[in-house]
């Protein structure tokens, strides 16, 4: 049976999932040749029944007619025990309990975020929102995540667009990090970080890919990979899912100009697409958002065998490269 553990060396949490056994696809390697997704409609009763779905009025659940759909992902090792934390000498560990997600996308499979409609796009992200939302409410969650990896070299389970959802309670060491910097730059200064470094990368655009008037997407300073993009707000908001309805649009435009660009300046790359967030909308310290990491075989940025990244592109070159890019694709659409 599955179950955390907590490194007693750090704030990280590893599930032991030893049922899963070695199955290729725990490896994040597609299972499902091309063309033959198990996502489409009309193959709806060969998953897990539907959570929600945005469909027609007259259609039925687990049937065609839908634009998006969220199941539990098919395969998970969380279910929804109660999480108890134990500790025997040095050693805690705790429940695998918690919620996997599947959001369909769309459709159709060949489909692209970054092609998708404006109005889907905006209804997509009002679900991925909602859904956030909900978990963030059931007892005992701490930590809520939304993934998208694209391509099999970004560990895409499949081809079909789709993201995953997660809450868990236990944290993520790679927040608590981020959130642990953005407290003591708080304690000492009065301001979040975020808002900070939002402010400075817009004043010298040096790092900016691109923005609007409710977001900006920037080449973080130490970046540690290749062509790796953050989209921020720019006023202060600790959680997504109090992300307004009247913003939904603008974040689809920039996560659709940062898509293109990656497709002008790097031939369509797989890459991850990765939601921070707080679950509740409660911390004057922590701002949400989305970071892109481009999956590059050839340039990829690599930890040098020790926890130093090593990366051959400088943000400043990457995004002036993506800026580029996004001027083009423009251009051509
Ligand atoms: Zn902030
Ligand atoms: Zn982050």
């Amino acid at each position: 049976m599955s179950s955390f553990r907590k490194d007693p060396f750090g704030e990280a949490w590893v599930l032991m999932s030893p049922e899963r056994g070695l199955q290729p696809s725990d490896f994040g390697s597609a299972s499902h040749p091309p063309g033959t997704s198990p996502l489409v409609p009309g193959r709806e009763r060969g998953l897990p029944g539907e959570i929600q779905a945005l469909r027609a009025s007259s259609s039925q659940a687990n049937a065609p007619d839908w634009r998006a759909r969220v199941l539990p992902m098919p395969g998970t090792p969380f279910s929804q025990r109660p999480f108890r934390e134990s500790s025997a000498g040095l050693y805690v560990s705790g429940t695998a309990s918690g919620y996997q997600e599947l959001i369909v996308e769309h459709p159709d499979p060949a489909m692209t975020l970054e092609a998708m409609p404006r109005e889907h796009m905006s209804d997509l992200l009002r679900l991925y929102r909602d859904r956030l939302a909900f978990l963030a409410e059931r007892p005992g969650v701490r930590h809520v995540q939304l993934t998208r990896n694209v391509g099999r070299a970004a560990g895409a389970l499949y081809d079909h667009p789709h993201a995953q959802v997660l809450a868990l309670p236990v944290t993520n060491r790679w927040v608590e990090e981020e959130a642990a910097s953005a407290s003591a730059h708080h304690r000492e200064h009065g301001r979040c970080l975020f808002c900070d470094v939002v402010s400075a990368e817009t004043a010298s655009r040096e790092r900016v890919v691109t923005s609007n008037a409710s977001f900006v997407a920037i080449a973080p300073w130490a970046s540690k990979t290749p062509f790796e993009t953050w989209i921020l707000p720019r006023e202060h908001q600790s959680a997504f899912s109090s992300l307004a309805s009247n913003r939904l649009e603008a974040l689809g435009d920039i996560l659709q100009t940062v898509l293109h660009a990656f497709g002008v300046a790097l031939d369509h790359p797989p890459y991850n697409m990765i939601l921070h967030t707080r679950p509740t909308p409660s911390d004057a310290t922590y701002h949400w958002h989305i970071e892109m990491l481009p999956r590059l075989t050839r340039q990829a940025g690599f930890d040098w065998g020790s926890g130093y990244y090593v990366n051959p592109t400088p943000p400043e070159d990457a995004a002036r490269f993506l800026r580029e890019a996004a001027a083009l694709a423009e251009v051509a659409s």
